[in-house]
């Protein structure tokens, strides 16, 4: 599983930790996020996103 950079704010997924404050478990790629999951430092989409 790849880590992903936000490249607004520099954030990184990492699919290990998952996102759980917001729903996400650990173990979640970042493939497999849901459509509304944003970055949750800056708020853009997932598009703005970027492998590690
Ligand atoms: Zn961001």
């Amino acid at each position: 599983m790849e880590r992903y950079i936000c490249t607004n704010c520099g954030f990184v997924y990492d699919p290990i930790e998952g996102d759980p404050e917001r729903g996400i478990p650990p173990g979640t790629p970042f493939e497999d996020l849901p459509e509304e999951w944003v970055c949750p430092v800056c708020y853009v989409t997932q598009d703005r996103f970027d492998p590690l």
